[in-house]
């Protein structure tokens, strides 16, 4: 496994809309366990494929006990809504509050290719939509509450950068 740089939300891949994956093979469990380690060894709650430089609709998440590697995720249904603060591995240091549904199902493949459908709610549900905008070139700064501001603060634990 590897740690892989992550790109600041600057650089134009952070626009692109991903490829769907067409076939989950060795190459991309590869990846979903590099960006598994980049995320940890960076303090997140997610990654995205985009984010260390592949343009592929590939997403982890871990939160508390929840880790999940999804490809091609896709949002079936949504209920309710929730503001919360949300920051990104690609904006260290920056937070602002963003509306996400409450409650998700998001339906994808898994690390094996097999179909799943996975019910999430609260920060695992905001960590979901966060991961799965980046897919589409969106990133949370595009869906501030109105009215709010980005907020800088550094004095949060800093996520550690390393390229290997
Ligand atoms: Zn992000």
């Amino acid at each position: 496994m590897a740690i892989l740089p992550i790109l600041p939300t600057q650089h134009a891949m952070l626009r692109r809309v991903c490829s769907r994956v067409r076939k989950v093979d060795k190459t991309i469990r590869r990846l979903l366990d590099d960006m598994t380690e980049s995320m940890d060894a960076a303090n997140g709650l997610g990654l995205s494929g985009p984010q260390v430089g592949k343009p592929l609709r590939a997403i982890v998440v871990r939160v508390g006990e929840d880790h999940l590697q999804l490809v091609n995720p896709e949002i079936v249904r949504s209920a309710g809504e929730l503001i919360g603060e949300e920051g990104c591995l690609s904006l260290p240091y920056y937070y602002g509050p963003v509306a996400r549904a409450a409650e998700i199902t998001v339906q994808a493949l898994d690390r094996n290719g097999r179909k799943v459908r996975r019910k999430a709610e609260g920060l695992l549900a905001r960590a979901l939509q966060h991961e799965i905008d980046h897919l589409h070139g969106i990133l949370f700064t595009d869906k501030l509450v109105e009215g709010s501001e980005l907020r800088f603060a550094p004095s949060r634990p800093a996520p550690t950068r390393s390229e290997a």
